[in-house]
């Protein structure tokens, strides 16, 4: 792929964190699109996937920005299974645009980690978040060390990981 000509939006926090503005725990980068830790998980180990130039909903995105997206996070899914944090499924969940509940406009796909049992826990914090309150923000530290241990299992090809 080509050195690509990123939109950015000061205003967009997403944005911010694919210029290094603002802090996120990284679980991946590359060229075209990053993988952080999303500060109020819906799951432990939950990530986010974005691309790095703006664009609101997936359809605005080309082509092969929205596979390569899906190319990451089908690595970085294969990673939390394997990383210990206790991943048994995987919800992917892609809120694309405010009558889904979008809260970021910012194209990102969920990775939300599932285990066994979990049902009340994680249907709490679902329905913090579609009323957009959210609750606590997880502490930086601990997502770090979860960025880490994810990434250290990501297995991409170097095509995937420009
Ligand atoms: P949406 O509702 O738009 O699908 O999801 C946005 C996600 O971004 C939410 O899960 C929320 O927790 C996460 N989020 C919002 N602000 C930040 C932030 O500043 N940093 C990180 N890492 N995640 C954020
Ligand atoms: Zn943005």
């Amino acid at each position: 792929m080509s050195t690509p000509d990123h939109k950015i939006d000061d205003n967009c926090i997403f944005c911010q964190i694919a210029a290094n503005k603002a802090p996120a725990a990284k679980v991946h980068e590359d060229q075209h699109c990053i993988a952080f830790m999303d500060l109020y998980p819906l799951g432990l180990g939950h990530v986010l996937v974005i691309p790095k130039t703006h664009a609101v909903k997936l359809e605005e995105l080309d082509h092969i920005t929205q596979s390569h997206l899906f190319k990451v996070a089908n690595a970085v899914i294969d990673a939390q299974r394997k990383c210990g944090l206790g991943c048994q499924g995987t919800h992917l969940l892609v809120n694309d645009g405010k009558a889904a509940h979008q809260t970021v406009p910012h194209a990102h796909v969920h990775l939300i980690p599932r285990q066994k049992g979990d049902i009340l826990k994680s249907t709490f914090r679902l329905v913090l978040h579609i009323t957009g309150m959210f609750g606590l923000p997880a502490n930086r530290k601990k997502l770090e060390a979860q960025a880490s241990q994810i990434n250290q299992h990501l297995n991409l090809e170097p095509t995937q990981n420009i």
